[in-house]
């Protein structure tokens, strides 16, 4: 009884709603940076579930990890302990370099948890007006789809008719320093930001900004959170975007990659004097944390711990960006930014839009995604060989016919 992917895409667009608009290709099975569709073709997966894939589909170690706990416990819920809690909580905080761990499952249930602990921290220990609080973000930020998240959201097809919006928020220009001490006020709870914005293109602030909001943070007594959901865990070359600048935020926030692709795995991590300010009953979520999650997330700890993945994030990254900057200049190329083996390229509009881009390369056997317009975004697993991300490259190339 197999289905055709014609048959399985109509009976999806039938019986599931329209949120997402994916690429015409039905997924069967995966492997390393391979994905097989139901008809037996290949993809070389470029996108990497968002960043949620860095160890490749079907790693072995997180496979093992899963299935040895399938077998022996899967969910007590935070009612009770259970044997993996603490030594996931311990790895994960000293990887971050921090002292406690709230897990939850989603990125966007991680943020909203930020959102939540900065406002406490701010009325329990900075001493903000009841109901004052307010948090900086940043212009065509993505921190996920929730009713607040959306509220400060620029992304009009991300916010508009879900209002009323979430009060609290105040958005200034990405990369701006002079527009972000501006806005940073005694009611400042936090400042909000991804260290490389994702969604908007994989858009890399200019060198000093991330440093400069740490110390005008600091000195304001205000909170600095960075979003590393998907810059985090070894995507740039380093297991923290902000690394690259030196920066020690006072929250992290983590998804994706967490998980391994296997099992949706999220956390804040901070300092004990911030997240110490959640008493029994003040937050929660009945998976976050689960054994199965624990387990998982915990061998990603310690593969991150090797620091090799970092080392090929950064080496393959090189060469990749060492590629599209000769593209950069040829072509219909316009510009591409990036770090480690994250990419954005900016196509010229007229050779066609993103999503135009993206199919001519399926149907080469490359998976990649657009953003807005006509950038492609490229974010192949850390696990990839040279020789296939070479061979992804000629198949752009060759779409983009500058070969
Ligand atoms: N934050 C960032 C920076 C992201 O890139 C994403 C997802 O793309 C999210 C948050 C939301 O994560 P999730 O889709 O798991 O809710």
């Amino acid at each position: 009884s197999s289905s055709s992917s014609s048959e399985l895409i109509t009976a999806s667009d039938t019986y599931s709603a329209h949120n997402y608009h994916p690429l015409p290709v039905v997924v069967a099975s995966a492997d390393g940076a391979w994905v097989t569709d139901v008809e037996g073709n290949r993809y070389l997966d470029m996108l990497a579930g968002y960043s949620a894939l860095n160890f490749g589909h079907g790693n072995r170690r997180l496979v093992d990890a899963a299935k040895a706990q399938l077998d022996r416990l899967t969910l007590t819920s935070r009612a009770f302990h259970h044997d993996r809690f603490a030594a996931f909580c311990s790895s994960l905080a000293e990887l971050c370099g921090m002292e406690m761990v709230l897990p939850m499952n989603t990125g966007a249930e991680a943020v909203e948890t930020a959102v939540k602990t900065a406002r406490k921290w701010g009325y329990q220990v900075k001493g903000v007006p009841d109901g004052q609080a307010k948090i900086v973000v940043a212009e065509n930020n993505f921190h996920g789809r929730t009713t607040t998240i959306v509220s400060f959201s620029t992304d009009e097809e991300a916010r508009a008719s879900f209002g009323p919006y979430t009060p609290g928020f105040e958005i200034v220009p990405y990369g701006d320093l002079a527009a972000m001490e501006a806005a940073v006020d005694e009611n400042t709870v936090a400042v909000l930001l991804e260290p490389i914005q994702g969604e908007a293109g994989v858009l890399v602030p200019p060198p000093g900004y991330l440093p400069a909001v740490r110390e005008l943070t600091r000195s304001r007594n205000t909170l600095f959170i960075l979003d590393e959901i998907q810059s985090g865990l070894g995507r740039t070359g380093a297991t923290f975007a902000c690394e690259h600048e030196d920066v020690v935020p006072d929250m992290y926030v983590l998804g994706k990659a967490l998980g391994g692709g296997i099992v949706p795995v999220s956390a804040v991590v901070s300092s004990r004097a911030v997240l110490g300010v959640f008493k029994p009953g003040e937050h929660g979520s009945t998976f976050g944390g689960n054994p199965l999650a624990c387990a998982v997330a915990q061998e990603v700890v310690d593969m991150l711990r090797s620091g090799e993945y970092q080392q090929r994030a950064t080496e393959l990254g090189e060469h990749l960006h060492r590629e599209l900057g000769v593209l950069a200049g040829e072509g219909p190329v316009r510009a591409v930014r990036g770090r480690g083996l994250w990419a954005g390229v900016d196509i010229d509009p007229a050779r066609g839009t993103g999503r135009q881009i993206s199919e001519q390369l399926m149907e080469r056997g490359v998976l990649v995604k657009d953003t807005h317009g006509s950038t492609i975004r490229i974010a192949p697993p850390l696990v990839i060989s040279k020789e296939d991300l070479d061979w992804g490259l000629n198949q752009l190339r060759a779409v983009l016919g500058t070969t």
